[in-house]
Protein backbone atom coordinates (compact mmCIF):
# COMPACT_ATOMS: atom_id res chain seq x y z
CA UNK A 1 0.00 0.00 0.00
CA UNK A 2 1.41 3.59 -0.87
CA UNK A 3 0.14 4.65 2.89
CA UNK A 4 3.29 2.13 4.14
CA UNK A 5 5.63 2.15 1.17
CA UNK A 6 6.31 5.69 1.75
CA UNK A 7 7.10 4.49 5.70
CA UNK A 8 10.73 5.12 6.51
CA UNK A 9 12.62 3.22 9.22
CA UNK A 10 12.82 4.92 12.54
CA UNK A 11 16.15 5.50 13.77
CA UNK A 12 17.70 2.31 16.21
CA UNK A 13 17.36 2.62 20.13
CA UNK A 14 21.01 3.79 21.01
CA UNK A 15 20.46 1.94 24.22
CA UNK A 16 18.40 -1.31 22.75
CA UNK A 17 21.46 -1.30 20.09
CA UNK A 18 23.95 -2.33 22.70
CA UNK A 19 22.02 -4.91 24.15
CA UNK A 20 21.59 -6.49 21.09
CA UNK A 21 25.19 -6.25 20.37
CA UNK A 22 25.68 -7.69 23.45
CA UNK A 23 23.13 -10.94 23.22
CA UNK A 24 25.00 -11.70 19.49
CA UNK A 25 28.42 -11.46 21.36
CA UNK A 26 29.99 -15.52 21.78
CA UNK A 27 32.24 -14.67 24.15
CA UNK A 28 31.96 -16.12 27.49
CA UNK A 29 33.21 -13.41 29.76
CA UNK A 30 31.18 -10.70 28.33
CA UNK A 31 29.70 -7.75 30.52
CA UNK A 32 26.73 -5.69 29.79
CA UNK A 33 27.50 -2.07 31.44
CA UNK A 34 24.90 -0.42 28.69
CA UNK A 35 21.91 -1.71 31.02
CA UNK A 36 19.40 0.33 32.71
CA UNK A 37 18.20 -2.40 35.32
CA UNK A 38 19.64 -3.49 38.97
CA UNK A 39 21.42 -6.81 38.63
CA UNK A 40 22.23 -8.25 42.36
CA UNK A 41 25.56 -10.29 42.55
CA UNK A 42 24.50 -12.97 40.71
CA UNK A 43 24.01 -10.55 37.49
CA UNK A 44 20.30 -11.45 37.87
CA UNK A 45 17.29 -9.11 38.18
CA UNK A 46 16.36 -9.87 41.63
CA UNK A 47 12.63 -11.12 42.45
CA UNK A 48 12.48 -8.97 45.52
CA UNK A 49 10.88 -11.25 48.67
CA UNK A 50 8.20 -8.86 49.47
CA UNK A 51 6.92 -8.86 46.06
CA UNK A 52 6.61 -12.44 46.27
CA UNK A 53 5.03 -12.90 49.67
CA UNK A 54 2.81 -9.93 48.25
CA UNK A 55 1.50 -12.13 45.58
CA UNK A 56 1.04 -15.10 47.74
CA UNK A 57 -1.59 -13.45 49.44
CA UNK A 58 -3.12 -11.70 46.03
CA UNK A 59 -2.79 -15.70 44.57
CA UNK A 60 -4.88 -16.69 47.74
CA UNK A 61 -7.69 -14.14 47.36
CA UNK A 62 -8.44 -15.30 43.75
CA UNK A 63 -10.15 -11.73 43.08
CA UNK A 64 -11.88 -10.91 39.85
CA UNK A 65 -9.97 -9.02 37.26
CA UNK A 66 -12.73 -5.75 37.20
CA UNK A 67 -11.60 -2.74 35.89
CA UNK A 68 -10.06 -0.49 38.08
CA UNK A 69 -10.86 3.28 38.39
CA UNK A 70 -9.47 5.58 35.88
CA UNK A 71 -6.87 6.97 38.21
CA UNK A 72 -6.31 3.50 39.70
CA UNK A 73 -6.08 1.38 42.74
CA UNK A 74 -7.35 3.46 45.45
CA UNK A 75 -5.32 2.04 48.23
CA UNK A 76 -2.05 2.46 45.89
CA UNK A 77 -2.57 6.30 45.02
CA UNK A 78 -2.49 7.02 49.01
CA UNK A 79 0.09 4.75 49.84
CA UNK A 80 2.46 6.60 46.74
CA UNK A 81 0.59 9.76 48.01
CA UNK A 82 2.19 9.22 51.06
CA UNK A 83 5.73 7.60 50.20
CA UNK A 84 6.42 10.45 47.80
CA UNK A 85 4.97 13.74 50.08
CA UNK A 86 5.20 12.12 53.64
CA UNK A 87 1.97 11.02 55.44
CA UNK A 88 2.15 13.83 57.85
CA UNK A 89 3.27 16.64 54.90
CA UNK A 90 0.68 19.60 54.95
CA UNK A 91 0.27 18.91 51.23
CA UNK A 92 -1.44 15.01 52.15
CA UNK A 93 -3.02 16.53 55.69
CA UNK A 94 -4.93 19.22 53.58
CA UNK A 95 -5.64 17.22 50.95
CA UNK A 96 -4.25 19.48 47.85
CA UNK A 97 -2.53 16.69 46.60
CA UNK A 98 -3.78 14.04 43.85
CA UNK A 99 -1.79 10.82 43.04
CA UNK A 100 -2.92 8.90 39.40
CA UNK A 101 -1.60 5.53 39.10
CA UNK A 102 0.27 5.25 36.08
CA UNK A 103 1.86 2.87 33.56
CA UNK A 104 5.66 3.20 34.90
CA UNK A 105 7.62 6.14 35.52
CA UNK A 106 7.19 6.79 31.45
CA UNK A 107 3.48 6.79 31.40
CA UNK A 108 3.88 9.24 34.41
CA UNK A 109 5.55 11.50 32.64
CA UNK A 110 3.37 11.13 29.51
CA UNK A 111 0.20 12.05 31.64
CA UNK A 112 1.77 15.06 33.19
CA UNK A 113 3.41 16.16 29.60
CA UNK A 114 -0.35 15.34 28.06
CA UNK A 115 -2.00 17.52 30.95
CA UNK A 116 0.40 20.44 30.80
CA UNK A 117 -0.09 20.70 27.23
CA UNK A 118 -3.84 21.27 27.67
CA UNK A 119 -3.54 24.23 30.05
CA UNK A 120 -0.26 25.64 29.92
CA UNK A 121 -0.13 24.87 26.28
CA UNK A 122 2.38 28.12 25.35
CA UNK A 123 5.12 27.32 27.99
CA UNK A 124 8.78 25.74 26.85
CA UNK A 125 10.43 22.33 28.58
CA UNK A 126 13.80 22.15 29.92
CA UNK A 127 15.72 19.20 30.44
CA UNK A 128 19.15 18.59 31.86
CA UNK A 129 22.25 18.52 29.59
CA UNK A 130 22.12 15.58 29.74
CA UNK A 131 18.86 14.30 30.43
CA UNK A 132 17.11 10.40 30.65
CA UNK A 133 17.30 10.29 26.48
CA UNK A 134 13.19 10.02 26.77
CA UNK A 135 12.94 12.71 28.48
CA UNK A 136 12.80 14.87 25.42
CA UNK A 137 10.95 12.52 22.85
CA UNK A 138 8.23 12.37 26.01
CA UNK A 139 7.69 16.36 25.51
CA UNK A 140 8.27 16.92 22.28
CA UNK A 141 5.38 13.84 21.28
CA UNK A 142 3.22 15.88 23.50
CA UNK A 143 3.70 19.10 21.47
CA UNK A 144 6.01 21.06 23.21
CA UNK A 145 9.46 22.54 22.85
CA UNK A 146 12.43 20.81 24.59
CA UNK A 147 14.86 22.85 25.58
CA UNK A 148 18.44 22.36 27.93
CA UNK A 149 19.71 23.47 30.44
CA UNK A 150 23.41 23.57 31.43
CA UNK A 151 23.73 20.57 34.10
CA UNK A 152 26.71 18.17 33.93
CA UNK A 153 30.52 19.91 33.89
CA UNK A 154 32.88 16.46 32.53
CA UNK A 155 35.79 18.97 33.51
CA UNK A 156 34.67 18.69 37.09
CA UNK A 157 33.40 15.39 36.89
CA UNK A 158 30.23 17.32 38.79
CA UNK A 159 26.60 20.06 38.00
CA UNK A 160 27.56 23.12 36.34
CA UNK A 161 25.56 24.91 39.04
CA UNK A 162 26.20 28.43 38.26
CA UNK A 163 25.41 27.88 34.65
CA UNK A 164 22.29 25.59 35.58
CA UNK A 165 20.83 28.35 38.47
CA UNK A 166 22.02 30.82 35.27
CA UNK A 167 19.20 29.40 32.93
CA UNK A 168 16.74 29.20 35.53
CA UNK A 169 16.96 32.74 36.60
CA UNK A 170 15.80 33.70 32.42
CA UNK A 171 13.81 31.13 31.78
CA UNK A 172 10.72 32.56 31.06
CA UNK A 173 7.94 32.88 33.82
CA UNK A 174 5.26 29.33 33.55
CA UNK A 175 8.76 27.57 32.19
CA UNK A 176 8.15 23.87 32.62
CA UNK A 177 11.49 22.39 34.37
CA UNK A 178 12.10 18.77 34.66
CA UNK A 179 14.51 17.63 37.76
CA UNK A 180 15.94 14.41 38.32
CA UNK A 181 14.59 14.10 42.02
CA UNK A 182 17.16 11.81 43.31
CA UNK A 183 20.43 9.58 41.33
CA UNK A 184 21.00 11.38 38.17
CA UNK A 185 20.08 9.26 34.75
CA UNK A 186 22.62 8.93 33.40
CA UNK A 187 25.41 11.07 35.07
CA UNK A 188 25.31 9.97 38.67
CA UNK A 189 25.67 13.70 39.92
CA UNK A 190 22.95 15.30 42.29
CA UNK A 191 22.69 18.49 43.76
CA UNK A 192 23.75 19.33 47.07
CA UNK A 193 20.99 20.23 49.79
CA UNK A 194 22.17 23.62 49.65
CA UNK A 195 22.30 23.34 45.70
CA UNK A 196 18.50 22.27 46.03
CA UNK A 197 17.85 25.27 48.18
CA UNK A 198 18.52 27.66 45.85
CA UNK A 199 16.90 26.07 43.00
CA UNK A 200 13.77 26.11 44.65
CA UNK A 201 14.35 29.18 45.75
CA UNK A 202 14.92 30.54 42.21
CA UNK A 203 11.58 28.38 40.59
CA UNK A 204 9.48 29.79 42.78
CA UNK A 205 10.13 33.29 43.12
CA UNK A 206 10.44 33.18 38.81
CA UNK A 207 6.90 30.91 38.54
CA UNK A 208 8.59 28.78 37.48
CA UNK A 209 6.63 24.71 37.17
CA UNK A 210 8.49 21.89 38.46
CA UNK A 211 8.06 18.53 36.97
CA UNK A 212 10.13 16.12 39.39
CA UNK A 213 11.47 12.82 38.19
CA UNK A 214 11.90 10.26 40.62
CA UNK A 215 12.65 6.57 39.27
CA UNK A 216 15.43 5.56 41.65
CA UNK A 217 14.22 6.77 45.22
CA UNK A 218 15.77 4.90 47.77
CA UNK A 219 18.95 3.86 45.11
CA UNK A 220 20.93 6.99 46.45
CA UNK A 221 21.08 7.63 50.01
CA UNK A 222 18.19 5.66 51.66
CA UNK A 223 13.92 6.57 51.24
CA UNK A 224 13.74 9.39 53.14
CA UNK A 225 16.52 11.07 51.59
CA UNK A 226 16.31 10.70 48.41
CA UNK A 227 13.03 11.94 48.39
CA UNK A 228 13.32 15.14 50.58
CA UNK A 229 13.76 17.51 47.51
CA UNK A 230 9.82 16.41 46.35
CA UNK A 231 9.05 17.48 50.51
CA UNK A 232 10.59 20.86 49.80
CA UNK A 233 9.36 21.47 46.64
CA UNK A 234 5.89 20.46 48.19
CA UNK A 235 6.57 22.99 50.98
CA UNK A 236 7.44 25.55 48.66
CA UNK A 237 3.95 25.82 47.73
CA UNK A 238 4.17 26.26 44.33
CA UNK A 239 2.27 24.21 41.50
CA UNK A 240 4.21 20.61 41.46
CA UNK A 241 4.14 17.54 39.00
CA UNK A 242 5.75 14.56 40.45
CA UNK A 243 6.59 11.74 38.19
CA UNK A 244 7.56 7.97 40.27
CA UNK A 245 8.63 4.48 39.53
CA UNK A 246 8.78 1.44 41.15
CA UNK A 247 11.09 -0.01 38.42
CA UNK A 248 14.00 -0.44 39.74
CA UNK A 249 12.66 0.08 43.63
CA UNK A 250 10.61 -2.71 43.33
CA UNK A 251 11.93 -4.52 40.71
CA UNK A 252 9.24 -4.55 39.02
CA UNK A 253 10.31 -3.60 35.44
CA UNK A 254 7.40 -5.19 33.53
CA UNK A 255 4.39 -4.77 35.31
CA UNK A 256 4.90 -1.08 34.90
CA UNK A 257 3.96 0.62 38.43
CA UNK A 258 4.35 4.10 38.52
CA UNK A 259 2.33 7.07 39.84
CA UNK A 260 1.90 10.99 38.62
CA UNK A 261 1.41 12.76 41.76
CA UNK A 262 0.10 17.12 41.64
CA UNK A 263 0.27 19.16 44.64
CA UNK A 264 -2.12 22.09 44.48
CA UNK A 265 -2.89 25.36 46.57
CA UNK A 266 -6.04 23.37 47.99
CA UNK A 267 -8.35 20.70 47.91
CA UNK A 268 -10.70 22.26 45.61
CA UNK A 269 -8.21 23.33 43.21
CA UNK A 270 -7.00 19.93 43.40
CA UNK A 271 -10.21 18.16 42.29
CA UNK A 272 -10.61 20.10 39.75
CA UNK A 273 -7.05 18.73 38.51
CA UNK A 274 -8.02 15.35 39.20
CA UNK A 275 -11.09 15.51 37.30
CA UNK A 276 -9.13 16.73 34.24
CA UNK A 277 -6.09 14.40 34.55
CA UNK A 278 -9.12 11.51 34.49
CA UNK A 279 -9.62 12.80 31.37
CA UNK A 280 -6.28 12.42 29.96
CA UNK A 281 -5.60 8.86 31.27
CA UNK A 282 -9.30 7.61 29.88
CA UNK A 283 -8.40 8.91 26.14
CA UNK A 284 -5.17 7.64 26.31
CA UNK A 285 -5.48 3.90 28.04
CA UNK A 286 -8.80 4.08 29.90
CA UNK A 287 -7.57 2.57 33.03
CA UNK A 288 -4.26 1.19 34.32
CA UNK A 289 -3.63 -2.46 34.84
CA UNK A 290 -4.14 -3.89 37.97
CA UNK A 291 -1.34 -6.65 39.63
CA UNK A 292 1.40 -4.43 39.99
CA UNK A 293 -0.55 -2.07 41.53
CA UNK A 294 -1.61 -4.68 44.01
CA UNK A 295 1.34 -5.79 44.59
CA UNK A 296 3.44 -2.14 45.28
CA UNK A 297 0.06 -1.39 47.80
CA UNK A 298 0.20 -4.37 49.47
CA UNK A 299 3.80 -4.08 50.60
CA UNK A 300 3.58 -0.79 51.44
CA UNK A 301 0.29 -0.95 53.67
CA UNK A 302 1.34 -4.43 55.56
CA UNK A 303 4.05 -3.21 58.49
CA UNK A 304 6.12 -6.67 57.91
CA UNK A 305 6.07 -6.34 54.09
CA UNK A 306 7.39 -2.82 54.13
CA UNK A 307 9.76 -3.24 56.63
CA UNK A 308 11.12 -6.07 54.19
CA UNK A 309 11.06 -4.22 50.95
CA UNK A 310 13.23 -1.66 53.05
CA UNK A 311 15.79 -3.71 54.11
CA UNK A 312 15.65 -5.23 50.40
CA UNK A 313 16.29 -1.63 48.74
CA UNK A 314 18.95 -1.03 51.42
CA UNK A 315 20.41 -4.23 50.52
CA UNK A 316 20.57 -2.91 46.66
CA UNK A 317 21.65 0.45 47.77
CA UNK A 318 24.33 -1.00 49.39
CA UNK A 319 25.47 -3.29 47.02
CA UNK A 320 25.96 -0.71 44.73
CA UNK A 321 27.44 1.46 46.93
CA UNK A 322 30.29 -1.09 47.53
CA UNK A 323 30.64 -1.72 43.94
CA UNK A 324 31.33 2.31 43.56
CA UNK A 325 34.11 1.64 46.29
CA UNK A 326 35.64 -1.14 44.84
CA UNK A 327 35.50 0.11 41.18
CA UNK A 328 37.53 3.41 42.45
CA UNK A 329 39.95 1.37 44.94
CA UNK A 330 40.74 -1.31 41.91
CA UNK A 331 41.29 1.30 39.58
CA UNK A 332 43.67 3.33 42.14
CA UNK A 333 45.91 0.16 42.10
CA UNK A 334 45.67 -0.42 38.30
CA UNK A 335 45.72 2.74 36.95
CA UNK A 336 47.42 4.69 39.80
CA UNK A 337 47.90 8.41 37.08
CA UNK A 338 44.02 8.59 36.77
CA UNK A 339 41.75 9.88 39.40
CA UNK A 340 38.58 7.94 39.97
CA UNK A 341 37.43 9.01 43.22
CA UNK A 342 34.23 10.85 41.74
CA UNK A 343 32.60 7.39 41.04
CA UNK A 344 32.04 7.17 44.50
CA UNK A 345 30.85 10.75 44.75
CA UNK A 346 27.79 9.68 42.60
CA UNK A 347 24.68 8.36 43.16
CA UNK A 348 22.30 6.10 41.84
CA UNK A 349 22.73 3.23 38.92
CA UNK A 350 24.68 5.15 36.85
CA UNK A 351 27.90 6.57 36.62
CA UNK A 352 29.20 8.92 33.53
CA UNK A 353 32.68 6.75 34.10
CA UNK A 354 34.75 9.66 32.20
CA UNK A 355 35.81 7.01 29.65
CA UNK A 356 35.52 8.26 25.78
CA UNK A 357 33.74 7.06 23.02
CA UNK A 358 36.97 5.64 21.78
CA UNK A 359 37.54 4.26 25.04
CA UNK A 360 34.18 2.34 25.45
CA UNK A 361 34.85 1.02 21.36
CA UNK A 362 37.93 -0.77 22.20
CA UNK A 363 36.25 -2.18 25.32
CA UNK A 364 33.74 -3.88 23.54
CA UNK A 365 36.09 -5.00 20.33
CA UNK A 366 38.91 -5.93 22.74
CA UNK A 367 37.12 -7.29 25.68
CA UNK A 368 33.34 -7.79 25.08
CA UNK A 369 32.20 -5.11 27.86
CA UNK A 370 29.55 -2.92 26.68
CA UNK A 371 28.74 0.86 27.69
CA UNK A 372 27.47 3.39 26.37
CA UNK A 373 28.66 6.37 23.98
CA UNK A 374 28.42 8.36 26.22
CA UNK A 375 30.61 6.72 28.90
CA UNK A 376 27.82 5.98 31.36
CA UNK A 377 28.04 2.47 32.87
CA UNK A 378 25.51 0.78 35.02
CA UNK A 379 27.53 0.37 37.99
CA UNK A 380 24.43 -2.24 39.44
CA UNK A 381 25.72 -4.58 36.46
CA UNK A 382 29.01 -4.98 38.55
CA UNK A 383 29.68 -7.89 40.52
CA UNK A 384 31.84 -9.51 42.11
CA UNK A 385 32.58 -12.16 39.29
CA UNK A 386 33.21 -9.90 36.52
CA UNK A 387 34.66 -6.32 38.28
CA UNK A 388 38.49 -7.44 37.96
CA UNK A 389 38.13 -8.04 34.08
CA UNK A 390 35.87 -4.51 34.23
CA UNK A 391 38.95 -3.05 35.84
CA UNK A 392 41.46 -4.52 34.34
CA UNK A 393 40.15 -4.11 30.72
CA UNK A 394 39.21 -0.47 31.83
CA UNK A 395 42.98 0.17 32.97
CA UNK A 396 44.21 -1.05 29.58
CA UNK A 397 42.41 1.42 27.46
CA UNK A 398 43.18 4.54 29.60
N1 LIG B 1 12.85 8.57 34.45
C1 LIG B 1 14.12 8.20 34.50
C2 LIG B 1 15.14 9.21 34.88
C3 LIG B 1 14.50 6.90 34.19
O1 LIG B 1 15.77 6.55 34.23
C4 LIG B 1 13.49 5.97 33.84
C5 LIG B 1 13.76 4.54 33.50
N2 LIG B 1 14.92 4.05 33.42
C6 LIG B 1 12.17 6.40 33.81
C7 LIG B 1 11.88 7.70 34.12
C8 LIG B 1 11.06 5.48 33.40
O2 LIG B 1 10.72 4.55 34.31
P1 LIG B 1 9.82 3.30 33.92
O3 LIG B 1 10.75 2.25 33.46
O4 LIG B 1 9.13 2.97 35.18
O5 LIG B 1 8.89 3.72 32.86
Amino acid sequence: SPLFSAITMAPRDPILGITEGFNADKNPAKVNLGVGVYYDDNGKVPLLECVKKAEAILMEKFAPRTYLPIEGLAAYDKAVQELVFGADSAVVQEKRAITAQAIGGTGALKLGADFLKRFAPDAQVWISDPSWENHRALFESAGFTVNNYPYYDAATRGVNFSGMLNALNTMPAGSIVLLHACCHNPTGADLSDDQWTQVIEVVTARGLVPFLDMAYQGFGDGIEADGKVVRRFAEAGGALFVSNSFSKSFSLYGERVGALSIAASSAEEAARIMSQLKRVIRTNYSNPPIHGGQVVATVLSTPELRQLWEEELAGMRVRIREMRAAFVAKLKEKAPAHNFDFVTQQRGMFSYSGLTKEQVEKLRDNNSIYAVDTGRICVAALNQRNIDAVIDAIAAVL
